[in-house]
């Protein structure tokens, strides 16, 4: 009886061995080293770098379909912590996907403002207030700078101005 238990717990205690072993030996998953690359991704969800969120960029770049420099607000300090992380080249930025910029906040022009309501479902912070038929707001500290109200916005009354101005 003694000795049935003591070659149990041998070998629990081997398998526990093999699985601390197994965890510090494999290599980090995709899904560990897309965290570690959205954690340097700026959050601002503007999609400017061609996927939908800064989520889904930093599993495409974790699965090497994307390159590191496709994110503007995240600008070359972004580049340079992402190059770090995964062993790769600087690259100069694509300047081509747009200048989102947490510097800068929507301001909406009350006068022009129809209340469309066509800029609030855009935001994907929710950082516009207004209902349809009133004048629109923006609620400056919720804003992230990311262009996405401009263009549904069918008079051109939303701008973007230095944050704090
Ligand atoms: S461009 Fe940068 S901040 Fe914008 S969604 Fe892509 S990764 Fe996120
Ligand atoms: S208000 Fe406009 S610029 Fe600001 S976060 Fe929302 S969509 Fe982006
Ligand atoms: S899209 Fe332009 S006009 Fe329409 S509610 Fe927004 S700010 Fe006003």
């Amino acid at each position: 009886m003694l000795t049935g238990t003591l070659v149990l717990a041998g070998l629990a205690l081997g398998l526990c061995a093999v699985l601390v072993l197994t965890d510090r030996l494999l290599p980090a998953g995709e899904d560990s080293v897309a965290e570690q690359i959205e954690s340097l991704l700026p959050h601002i969800q503007c999609a400017q770098c061609g996927y939908p969120g800064c989520r889904p960029y930093a599993q495409a770049i974790a699965a090497g379909d994307a390159d590191i420099n496709r994110c503007p607000p995240g600008g070359d300090e972004t580049i340079r912590r992402l190059a770090d992380l995964l062993g790769r080249d600087i690259a100069a930025l694509d300047t081509s996907l747009g200048s989102a910029s947490m510097d800068r906040v929507a301001r909406i022009d009350e006068q022009d403002c129809i209340g469309c309501n066509r800029c609030v479902p855009v935001c994907p912070v929710d950082a516009i207030v207004g209902v349809h038929q009133t004048m629109h707001a923006v609620i400056e500290a919720h804003c992230t700078g990311c262009e996405l109200c401009l263009a549904p916005c069918p008079v051109d009354c939303i701008d973007l101005v230095p944050r704090n101005a």
